[in-house]
């Protein structure tokens, strides 16, 4: 089969390798497309370390049930799926929990095993596998990792927040966009923050209230201004450098919650001082469960949710990861084998 295996910073190779096989506990799946994640950009640029390599990259996978190991119950061929990807040992306290995703980021599909950018993929356990009625498996594989963070990260950053409260999101690609649909269908006001004017509009048409170039204005006066001097009650970061770092904890207000997703690698730091809003905490998210997977489904099914995708292949994805570097894509691409 075909598939985009990395191998070194730079190095990511179109290939053909074997099919999987499968063992008894197994499932094999036809890969219908994969989202083409900045995640992976990290790994090829050399920002986020492998602990093994070659390896097939992907981590946005949908699909159909190709082959079933005897042992599976509960899965047919041909079903129509996305796949979780957030693998964890299935046996510690995280896991237990239903949260397998925090169990060891190294297990993840795509980044410590072999991933989707394939025509094939072997799923370890049928509770990977996430049924889809009308979603199309490759437009939607998005939603398996771009709208799942994104769901989570949102969810971490309004529990509890009084709707009158604005949440603003920084970074409207892939995953900011589902970002702001979600802090919208919480019923927050939504500031969007992007470098790039075309996502501004996208941002605008996905609902935000405001949309913001950092190059262009004094960002802290206007949202200091549009929150009548509260300033922000939850501030999502999709990019993750100093720049941005510095911007989303100065725009907070009392008790404002600064959520991490992007790996740009920048740091925030957190001290006690009495000119600076009270209480403001810090956390950062990593993927996200079963469960929020499940949810974020239920509302793409109910047709609640936008996407932006772009389908490619295998000899566009080089070329697409250039693209993305230069902020060239609108929302997702979306890798598909059979293109
Ligand atoms: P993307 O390339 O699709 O989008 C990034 C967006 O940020 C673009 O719209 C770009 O114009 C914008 N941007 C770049 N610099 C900016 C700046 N200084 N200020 C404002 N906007 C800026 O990327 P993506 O796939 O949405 O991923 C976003 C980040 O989230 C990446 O760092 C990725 O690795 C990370 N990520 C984290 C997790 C997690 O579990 N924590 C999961 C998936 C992705
Ligand atoms: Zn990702
Ligand atoms: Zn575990």
């Amino acid at each position: 089969m075909k598939c985009a295996r990395f191998y070194a910073p730079g190095d990511l190779r179109i290939e053909d390798v074997p099919i999987p096989e499968i063992g008894a506990e197994e499932i094999l799946i036809k890969v219908a497309g994969c989202g083409v994640c900045h995640s992976d950009l990290h790994i090829i640029q050399g920002e986020l370390p492998l602990p093994r390599t070659p390896i097939i990259l992907g981590h946005e996978v949908g699909g159909y049930v190709e082959k079933v190991g005897k042992n599976v119950e509960g899965v047919t061929e041909g079903e129509k799926v996305l796949v979780y990807g957030g693998w964890g040992c299935g046996t510690c306290n995280v896991c237990i929990r239903g949260e397998e995703q925090l169990c060891n980021v190294l297990g993840w599909l795509g980044i410590g095993v072999d991933g989707g950018y394939a025509e094939y993929l072997k799923i370890p356990s049928r509770r990977y596998l996430v049924p889809i009625k009308k979603l199309d498996p490759a437009t939607s594989s998005p939603l398996a990792d771009a709208g799942l963070t994104a769901y989570r990260a949102v969810r971490k950053a309004c529990e509890g927040l009084p709707l009158s409260e604005t949440v603003v999101i920084i970074g409207i690609g892939g995953l900011g966009q589902f970002g702001v649909q979600f802090a919208k269908l919480r019923g927050y006001r939504v500031v969007a923050v992007d470098v790039s004017k075309r996502k501004l509009e996208i941002a605008k048409k996905l609902g935000a209230d405001l949309a913001l170039n950092p190059v262009e204005g004094e960002l802290l006066n206007i949202i200091s201004e549009f929150t009548d001097g509260k300033g922000a009650g939850a501030v999502i970061d999709f990019v993750g450098t100093n720049e941005t770092l510095r911007d989303a904890t100065s725009f907070l207000g009392k008790c404002g919650r600064l959520v991490l997703v992007g790996i740009g690698g920048g740091q925030a730091s957190i001290f006690w001082n009495p000119a600076l809003p009270p209480e403001v905490s810090y956390t950062t998210v990593y993927w996200g469960s079963l469960t929020e997977l499940r949810e974020v489904i239920a509302l793409a099914e109910e047709g609640k949710l936008s996407l932006i995708v772009e389908r490619i292949s295998f000899d566009g994805l080089l070329q697409a990861f250039e693209r993305m570097k230069k902020g060239d894509l609108e929302g997702r691409a979306v890798l598909c084998p059979d293109l």
